[in-house]
């Protein structure tokens, strides 16, 4: 029997929908969350998804802004620029949208963000606290698959769960929430021998590398989890993930499709970060 589709497009409709009415409760408190996107340069791709956050923050209620910035604005003109979004208190979270030209320090404008603002879950604080087990803001892309991990019933406590990938964005993250959550966790990269006799034990299998095709029917467990968190371009321009999703899904339990799948997630919970820093303020 082929595997059960995890739907994060729906998933995701759910999350902001429940949403609503915490903005609304929000601004009528007269803390209406607000969201400050920063985007350098004239990337295409970065463009779409700036214009997608925000899409998704007009749906749900959250203030957002966009600031555009040319692709010759230096370091320390950015840096003065969170400076001042740190300080205002309409702005409840601030993303700069990456990758960033190449003349600026994507590590040190991470850093000047404030760590209550910072939303994307990436800054080292909330990296670290993450990986002390007492999360303030999670990364969003792992805490989207942990909800659809929790969306099916799967047991993550005591299963075998394999993570593909350690960046500091989405493997090592994921790999601590995973942890927190009572499963085994192996993480795999770029220099990992006998990489499917690994993925084989996996009861969980995230696949976050960008390698279209990576994951083959061969190197899933039966009946298994597969999460694919890859992003890649086919020929034809198609968006793929990182499995090799028609024939693995004669194999695994559950599978997530690309597109449809984790990228809603990861901007669903963008928007709840932003909303809880906003009733973290509103309560202060
Ligand atoms: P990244 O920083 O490029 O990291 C890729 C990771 O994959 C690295 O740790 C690398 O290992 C590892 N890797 C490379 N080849 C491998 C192989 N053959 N076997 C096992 N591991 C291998 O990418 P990222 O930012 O984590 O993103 C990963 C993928 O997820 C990308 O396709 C990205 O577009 C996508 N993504 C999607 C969303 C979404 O919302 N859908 C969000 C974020 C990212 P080394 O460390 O050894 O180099």
């Amino acid at each position: 029997m082929a595997a059960r589709i995890i739907d994060g497009k729906a998933l995701a409709a759910d999350i902001r929908e429940a949403l609503v009415d915490r903005v609304k409760q929000l601004s009528v408190d007269g803390h209406r969350p607000g969201l400050a996107v920063i985007l350098v340069g004239d990337d295409p791709a970065s463009a779409v998804y700036v214009r997608n956050k925000g899409v998704a923050c007009e749906q749900v209620g959250i203030q957002s802004s966009i600031d555009r910035m040319p692709a010759d604005t230096s370091e320390d003109e950015l840096l003065k620029r969170i400076g001042e979004l740190n300080r205002d208190d309409n702005v409840h979270g601030i993303l700069v949208q990456t990758p960033l030209p190449s003349h600026i320090s994507s590590s040190r404008v991470l850093a000047a963000i404030a760590f209550e603002k910072d939303v994307d879950g990436l800054h080292a604080t909330n990296a670290g606290l993450t990986l002390m087990g007492t999360p303030y803001f999670r990364s969003c892309t792992p805490y989207g698959v942990m909800k659809m991990l929790e969306s099916i019933g799967t047991p993550i406590e005591g299963s075998q769960a394999v993570v593909l990938g350690r960046s500091n964005m989405v493997g090592k993250p994921m790999a601590m929430l995973l942890l927190a959550a009572n499963a085994t966790v192996t993480i795999a990269h770029s220099k990992t021998r006998a990489l499917a006799a690994i993925t084989r034990t996996a009861d969980i299998l995230i696949a976050a590398v960008g390698r279209r095709k990576l994951v083959t029917a061969d190197m899933v467990k039966p009946g298994s989890v597969i999460i694919d968190v890859g992003t890649n371009r086919t020929a034809e321009g198609k968006l793929a993930g990182d499995v090799d999703f028609d024939n693995v899904r004669q194999v695994a339990g559950w599978i997530s499709p690309v597109p449809g799948g984790v990228g809603p997630m990861t901007i669903a919970m963008l928007l709840t970060n932003t909303v809880e820093a906003a009733e973290r303020r509103a309560c202060q």
